[in-house]
């Protein structure tokens, strides 16, 4: 009989209980080191008082109002991140898939609304993951997600990852823009080279495209920047953002140019809970650490120490792992052994991992993460493929 949850993931049978920092709790006082944030969502950490304060306090005045009235937390989130960014307007809903959404539809509609309605065609690519509505599944392309939900909703055009020649060639009359994870996290912490996203600038700049960037995972400081594309120097037209940005709260954004951005005029798109007074009291403490002086800084510099013991670790153990990939703490070990053998094992020494595609293990630590706690993670790690390659050796 099915179980009363429904059971479509596969979950490891442990539940947690509470967390402090970089650590979860079991119910009998077993501690984890978290090395997974949840997917790259627990940006803060676990219990972070000022998150917490400031999530209490709202749902103390008012959890819900609806878009019926002006919801300021909202407009003073929205004007934040237009201060920080490429951006000169803000969309807030609940999901990474439905932020998602809400960029294809602004795409698509700025160009109708500028007399060429025929653009409605994204160019995607090959082990891009951008959620699980009917469209992102179409949009993420892969055969895995899409079987057996009937005919991919129409739009989506696949080509190969870093590949500007098949960029070029895959454009029609049709073609309404580009739309790109900067660095692919569920397809293995594939990144894209400065290269190609200048060079997916100059196509949509020539062609009259519009550059959309997928920051779901890649956002809100995972990479050291706020955004992943800051490394790059391009900006796009809309890029979207949800994991890290409400600490752990569900929340989602779309951030836009004008030009398309504009195109969302009232009864063209909306949300009930987006952009909610108790998600944006969340997004405006999340920013609120994360943008204060050094932070990013201090980020990257511990993000640097935990790659140069992950680069030690792998000259150890070369048959374990072969390559550290990603930016800031957003990395990817390419394993060589089955890389949900080496998350068993590192689970078996108490640290949280995640899986990727293309034999990837996720090392996505929360953005408070220390030197102290990279140290306990690497000794961890390193006992975790110790026990591995001696199960390795005895099976041969
Ligand atoms: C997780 C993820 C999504 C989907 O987000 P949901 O909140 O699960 O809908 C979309 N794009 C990227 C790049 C992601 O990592």
């Amino acid at each position: 009989m099915i179980s009363a949850l429904l059971p479509n993931f596969n979950r490891a049978n442990l539940a947690f209980d509470h967390g402090e920092g970089v650590w979860l709790f079991d119910s009998e006082g077993r501690r984890y080191l978290d090395f997974g944030a949840g997917i790259a969502t627990s940006s803060l950490g676990h219990a972070h008082p000022h998150l917490v304060g400031a999530i209490a306090e709202q749902a103390g005045r008012v959890i819900h109002v609806s878009n019926l009235y002006r919801v300021p937390q909202a407009e003073r989130l929205a004007a934040r991140f237009v201060a920080a960014s490429f951006a000169d307007s803000v969309f807030f809903c609940n999901s990474g898939a439905e932020a998602n959404e809400a960029l294809v539809k602004a795409m698509r509609k700025a160009h109708a609304d500028a007399g060429r309605p025929e653009r409605t065609r994204l160019i995607c690519f090959e082990g891009a993951f951008h959620g699980r509505t009917l469209a992102m599944i179409s949009a993420t392309g892969n055969p895995k997600y899409l079987a057996g939900f009937g005919k991919p909703v129409e739009g989506f055009d696949h080509v190969p990852f870093n590949d500007l020649a098949a960029v070029r060639a895959a454009i029609t009359p049709e073609t309404a823009g580009i739309f790109i994870e900067p660095i692919q996290g569920e397809g293995g912490i594939r990144a894209a080279t400065p290269e190609f996203l200048r060079g997916l600038r100059g196509i949509c700049d020539e062609a009259g495209l519009f550059l959309g960037f997928d920051e779901v995972q890649t956002g809100m400081g995972r990479t050291g920047r706020l955004f992943a594309h800051q490394w790059a120097g391009v900006e796009p037209d809309a890029a979207t953002l949800a994991k890290g940005i409400g600490g752990g709260f569900p929340m989602a954004a779309m951030l836009a140019r004008e030009r398309v951005a504009k195109a969302l005029v009232p009864g063209s798109h909306g949300t009930t809970f987006g952009g909610g007074p108790l998600a944006c009291a969340a997004g405006n403490a999340v920013l609120d650490v994360i943008l204060a002086d050094g932070f990013l800084d201090q980020l990257n510099g511990t993000a640097a120490y935990l790659r140069a013991g992950l680069e030690a670790l792998r000259g150890r153990h070369p048959r374990v792992f072969t390559e550290i990939r990603g930016q800031g703490l957003l990395l990817g070990l390419k394993c060589v052994v089955s890389n949900t053998d080496l998350q068993a094992a590192a689970l078996e020494e108490g640290l949280l991992t995640v899986g990727a595609g293309d034999n990837v293990l996720r090392l996505l630590p929360p953005l408070i993460v220390t030197r102290a706690d990279c140290d306990e993670a690497l000794r961890r790690l390193e006992a975790a493929t110790i026990r591995l390659a001696g199960i390795t050796a005895a099976a041969k």
